[in-house]
């Protein structure tokens, strides 16, 4: 068995030296335990937060001990009533290639029908962000424009989707032109706008003629302070995340303050778990969205255990494109 562990806090983006790969045991699963074998493991945007050693709302991860994630996993053996082996599950588990759990601490996937990587995308954490952000805080109508950064991402590129089934006008931000094309060529947004242009602000203005009713924040910093000079009145501004701002040593904000009175806009921030109650409804609506080829899962695949690291790093750099994955076994 292997696993990732935390050798040292980074500074910046994690460098090799944040991760040590370590050879253990595998321990046999006791009563009501299951050993899961990872198939599929999920690298995401806030583990960079639990990296540090700062108070927040997930605990930060510990020095020597494994980095962990939502993984898909199959069972492997199966100790614990209601699982046998073979059955795929779903939870947040150590970064290790076989763990040995007890079973209340994952859940049967409820369709082995589907890609199973979507179970860390559009139909797991990311997909229920965009739609419980979007939904509840930014309220799209019919005809109104939304504004989503991070665009072509695991979050983003639902958040756009779902706005244009809710009969929206969808403008995303992406870097790079590739990236600002798969969002109008693949995805269906109305426009796509490349925040590493040097025509950004220009291109912007002209993306949203009628102002911007929604805008879910994904970025922060110089990207966002662009967009907050379109806000239309009474626009609501779902803050899901800062991404420029992880890895990043300068002060990126606030500065917003001005252009929220002006608009008399609500901005809200917002965690993913605060939607938990609806949690079952969103995943129905997501799987018949995608059933009905009304929302586009894009996967990035890194292949093999040791890839974590990188894949990791590729959040930040942007070389995902869609939901960042890694697949660790063929099982
Ligand atoms: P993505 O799949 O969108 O991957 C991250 C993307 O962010 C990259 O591909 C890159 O795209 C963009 N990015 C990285 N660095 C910068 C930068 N400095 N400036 C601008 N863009 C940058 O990740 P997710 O969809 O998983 O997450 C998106 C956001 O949602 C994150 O901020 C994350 O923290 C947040 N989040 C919040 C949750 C909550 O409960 N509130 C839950 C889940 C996610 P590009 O090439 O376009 O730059």
């Amino acid at each position: 068995n292997e696993q990732i562990v935390l050798a040292k806090r980074p500074d910046g983006v994690p460098g090799d030296e944040v991760f040590r790969y370590e050879e253990v045991e595998t321990d046999s699963p006791g009563v009501g335990e299951l050993l899961i074998e990872s198939v599929y493991i999920s690298v995401d945007p806030y583990m960079r937060g639990r990296m540090n050693d700062a108070k927040s709302y997930a605990e930060p991860f510990k020095i020597d001990e494994p980095l962990a994630g939502h993984v898909v996993g199959k069972v492997a053996e199966s100790n614990a009533d209601g699982f046998e082996s073979g059955d795929v599950v779903t939870g947040a588990l150590p970064w290790k290639k076989f763990n040995t759990v007890p079973s209340d601490s994952v859940d049967k996937v409820p369709s082995t029908e589907v890609p199973l990587y979507l179970y860390l995308s559009t139909l797991g954490m990311p997909g229920h962000t965009a739609y419980g952000g979007l939904l509840n805080i930014g309220k799209p109508q019919e005809g109104e424009t939304v504004v989503v950064s991070a665009a072509s991402g695991a979050v983003g590129s639902v958040v756009g989707q779902i706005a244009k089934i809710k009969g929206a006008r969808v403008v995303g931000i992406a870097g790079g032109p590739e990236k600002v094309k798969h969002l109008t060529d693949n995805l269906g947004f109305d426009e796509g706008v490349d925040y590493k242009a040097d025509d950004y602000a220009e291109r912007l203005a002209e993306a949203v003629p009628d102002g911007i009713d929604v805008y879910f924040e994904n970025v922060g910093g110089s990207v966002s302070d662009e967009v907050f000079n379109h806000l239309n009145r009474f626009a609501r501004i779902p803050v899901c995340g800062a991404i420029s701002a992880y890895n990043s040593k300068e002060d990126n904000g606030p500065r917003v303050q001005t252009k929220l009175i002006k608009s008399q806009a609500l901005m809200q921030g917002f965690l993913v778990g605060q939607f938990k109650d609806d949690a079952k409804n969103a995943s129905e609506q997501l799987a018949k969205w995608i059933e009905e080829g009304k929302i586009k899962s894009e996967v990035s695949i890194e292949e093999g255990f040791d890839k974590l690291p990188k894949a990791f790093r590729n959040l930040f750099t942007g070389e995902n494109l869609g939901k960042q994955i890694v697949k660790v076994s063929d099982a």
